[in-house]
């Protein structure tokens, strides 16, 4: 049950309350693609960086260890010990953009793993019955992550494919939802809104998938190639054909400029590897752009990542020490890098909210946006 507690312009300011406890929005998800963040992140830390809700990728967990083998040891909030929300994704995406060739038909998609090639076949009903296996929080739709560029042709028959699917999993999630054997049976439903850069297409599917009345909406098939202008251009056009009583996700997007783009457009829900990822390369972010870690002229600096900064890594060590832990291909030098970027991304989300609330949003956007796009000077 979505809440929208305040609105600036077209910025929400929402609570999403749940069966694992309330989100407050804008948020960012925190991805754990095979139930574990990249670079050593437990669950005890997640909860020390402030982290709302953890994101788990279904296609991965299906492959490895199995979600059989996760239903049997009582869902993904008692396996990885974590029971705030998690929202996992439909496996759509990295079945378009991992698994190896790959036949699309109307029932579902016929592919090979990623691990060991064997054959999996993966359609609406499929990808809702291994959600409902992980037991999450919010299960997404299974859609058709369509190549980006497409033809207007193409683009148009994958829309329509993608909600004749949605409809299949309501349908299902509705039945398993209702099974006595489910561990979670207030599992929720995100719908997902496709359509590349075609605004048109994005608008006519997202009034369609608004009349289904699901929990939540994403937009899909974004970053993918396109400029962020374009980007910003394709969720200002659709957001508003959306309901606004309901949560809006971002799917994969993006750096903190993005985010902050995004929130002023209507949306609530962030996720994207890019903290993590980023963090493993020795990059961390602050309010005075990037830093590499590895650069020379940390060699011997006896300051944090960032001044000020409250987590784990700059409470305790130095740019120093850490340069010195990546440089010597020690796990810690990234881990730490990892749980700085994650508490600046979620800290980030933190501010926005007050921000929104306290109407000082536009001055905090122009801010921030001017701090996190700079480039440090020292
Ligand atoms: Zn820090």
């Amino acid at each position: 049950m979505y809440t929208l507690r305040k609105k600036c312009g077209n910025a929400k300011r929402g609570q999403f309350e749940t069966v694992h406890g309330t989100i407050q929005t804008p948020v960012f998800m925190n991805v754990g693609t095979v139930a574990a963040i990249k670079g050593g992140v437990s669950t005890q830390d997640l909860e020390e960086i402030g982290t709302q809700v953890e994101l788990s990728n279904t296609y991965h967990l299906h492959v490895r260890p199995g979600d059989e083998v996760i239903y049997q040891l009582g869902g993904l909030h008692k396996f990885m010990v974590w029971d705030k929300p998690i929202l996992t994704d439909s496996g759509g995406f990295q079945v378009f953009s991992l698994a190896g060739l790959r036949k699309i038909r109307e029932e579902g998609v016929h592919f090979h793993s990623h691990i060991d090639g064997r054959k999996i076949f993966m359609g609406p009903e499929e990808s809702m019955q291994i959600q409902s296996h992980l037991a999450s929080t919010i299960a997404m739709a299974f859609d058709e992550c369509p190549p980006h560029p497409a033809t207007r042709e193409y683009m148009q028959d994958s829309v329509d494919r993608t909600t004749r699917w949605l409809e299949r999993c309501k349908k299902e999630m509705d039945r398993l939802n209702s099974l006595p054997e489910t561990i979670n049976p207030k599992q929720m439903l995100f719908g997902i809104n496709q359509g590349g850069t075609f605004a048109d297409i994005r608008i006519e599917h997202a009034k369609r998938i608004s009349e289904l009345d699901l929990d939540g909406y994403a937009l899909g098939g974004l970053a993918v190639g396109e400029s962020h202008e374009e980007m910003y251009r394709i969720i200002e056009e659709t957001v508003p054909y959306l309901p606004e009583a309901k949560p809006t996700y971002l799917m994969g997007v993006g750096t903190p400029a993005n985010i902050l783009e995004a929130v002023d457009r209507g949306v609530d829900f962030f996720d994207c590897v890019y903290p993590s990822r980023n963090g493993r390369h020795g990059h961390v972010y602050t309010n005075q752009g990037k830093r590499n870690l590895l650069n020379a002229r940390y060699e011997l600096d006896e300051r944090p990542i960032e001044e000020g900064c409250g987590c784990p890594a700059c409470r305790r060590y130095s740019r120093a020490y850490i340069r010195h832990l990546l440089k010597a291909g020690e796990i810690l030098g990234l881990r730490l890098c990892v749980l700085h970027n994650l508490y600046f991304y979620n800290k980030m989300m933190e501010e926005i909210r007050e921000a929104l609330e306290a109407d000082r949003w536009p001055e905090y956007k122009k801010r921030k946006l001017a701090g996190v796009t700079g480039i440090p000077d020292d």
